[in-house]
């Protein structure tokens, strides 16, 4: 038996009641928000997300399903979503439109991790961006979005996390100073800090390894050498943060694994997911939109793991759907009334009700069996002397009741059931 691609995942019927809950108060959020949704392509040219994420983050360097199309042209499956959308902003010159643009999406992404809980080769996202504004009042309100979606999906154990990464100016005087600080440990850190000390030194803040992590424990902060205009807006977050009565704490070794960040970065983790965990993640990016060949505009938004979402809440238990059901199950006492019976079942749904019916030949005693596992509200019996009478008998499965009703009376009493 061929099965799934390691890392990828089917979402069963069972699954999916969970799942759209989620996408309808995640959709709730956004609108209540005022973010407008989009959708952009599953694969973009490589380039995009090369020179957007970053030559030099694991995404790029590592995690890609890249290939070749048939006329040599360079594809990447998309790792995430930002670059996109900020690649349809400027190609569709939507910032022309209106000048702060606020969007929000639900997608597929895929990256070649090695797969683990809560982390897998495709998985989904959802996520918002807004263009065209340095307001931090925006950045707060990417936390405020993300903690009130995790909040209405009744998640307890959550902790908010926000740094500062500064401008770019600041971050490159920091940088020096980093360097000076590790340049006589350099040879104690492991390889791939090493190489990072050339190539993207604040991305040895990522690190997992423990030695590394003992090094730069001691290293001067990025928090402590902001500039004046990242260090009001950094208040202003915080600020609005406690007036929203949102919980976080500061943390000065989030620096994220993406070259674009500028200013306020964020995460909300939670503590019932194990190892990985991440359930969001954002910040301010005032550089990318010029980087992918747009006029200079600054920019914030987030993006949160659907997976690792759902997982949280199923180990927290955190929200209960209730079990499937449909409105009407024909059930047939005669055969031979096979057709009329389908006939029937056309009809109301017709009327917009959720109907179904045997179509395996089986006894009314399996029929009745196949009602009660469908969790039908009413099963109509349909046969015998009362279908020759013209008549069908109905019983609610909810009180037990029967009753008897004319086969030319069925749509006032469909009306009926649509009215509860
Ligand atoms: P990132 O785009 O890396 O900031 O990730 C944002 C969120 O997406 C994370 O907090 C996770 O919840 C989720 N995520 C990232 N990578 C994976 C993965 N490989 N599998 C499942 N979820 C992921």
């Amino acid at each position: 038996m061929i099965k799934a691609v390691t890392g990828t995942k089917d979402i069963l019927p069972a699954d999916i009641p969970r799942w759209k809950y989620l996408e309808e108060t995640v959709e709730r959020v956004f609108k209540n928000f005022n973010y407008k949704e989009i959708r952009t392509p599953i694969f973009e040219e490589t380039a995009i997300f090369a020179r957007g994420i970053g030559e030099e983050t694991d995404i790029v360097g590592k995690e890609m399903y890249t290939f070749t199309d048939r006329s040599d042209t360079s594809l990447t499956l998309k790792p995430e979503m930002t670059a996109a959308v900020v690649r349809a902003y400027n190609e569709h010159a939507l910032g022309a439109q209106q000048p702060l643009v606020k969007l929000f999406y639900l997608s597929p992404m895929f990256r070649q991790e090695r797969p683990q809980a809560g982390r897998f080769r495709q998985f989904h996202q959802f996520g918002a961006e807004a263009i065209g504004s340095k307001s931090p009042l925006l950045d707060a309100e990417m936390i405020q979005m993300s903690y009130e979606i995790l909040k209405s999906l009744e998640l307890k154990n959550l902790t908010v996390k926000i740094n500062s990464l500064g401008t770019p100016e600041t971050r490159e005087n920091y940088k020096k100073l980093l360097k000076i600080f590790l340049e006589d440990k350099k040879n104690k850190l492991s390889e791939d800090s090493r190489r990072r000390f050339e190539t993207n030194i604040l991305r040895i803040f990522d690190s997992k390894v423990e030695s590394d992590q003992k090094i730069i424990k001691d290293a001067p902060k990025l928090i402590d050498h902001l500039d004046d205009e990242s260090k009001k807006d950094f208040e202003v977050v915080k600020d609005q943060l406690k007036k929203s009565g949102i919980p976080f704490v500061i943390d000065s070794a989030l620096v994220r694994g993406l070259d674009y960040y500028t200013k306020l970065t964020f995460e909300i983790d939670s503590g019932s997911v194990g190892a990985q965990t991440a359930l969001c993640g954002g910040g301010r990016y005032d550089l990318l939109i010029e980087t992918l060949g747009g006029k200079p505009t600054p920019a914030t938004g987030f993006a949160a793991g659907i997976e690792r979402i759902l997982l949280a809440c199923e180990n927290e238990k955190s929200f209960s759907i209730p079990e499937p059901s449909i409105d009407v199950y024909l059930i047939r006492i005669d055969n031979e009334l096979e057709s009329f019976v389908s006939e029937l079942a056309g009809k109301l749904r017709k009327e917009n009700l959720s109907v179904d019916f045997d179509y395996l030949q089986r006894s009314v005693k399996a029929q009745m069996r196949e009602a009660n596992k469908m969790k039908a509200k009413y099963v109509f019996f349909i046969g015998g002397d009362e279908y020759k009478a013209g008549m069908m008998n109905i019983k609610n499965m909810s009180t037990g009741e029967e009753e008897k009703i004319s086969l030319e009376s069925i749509r006032e009493f469909v009306a009926k059931i649509n009215q509860r």
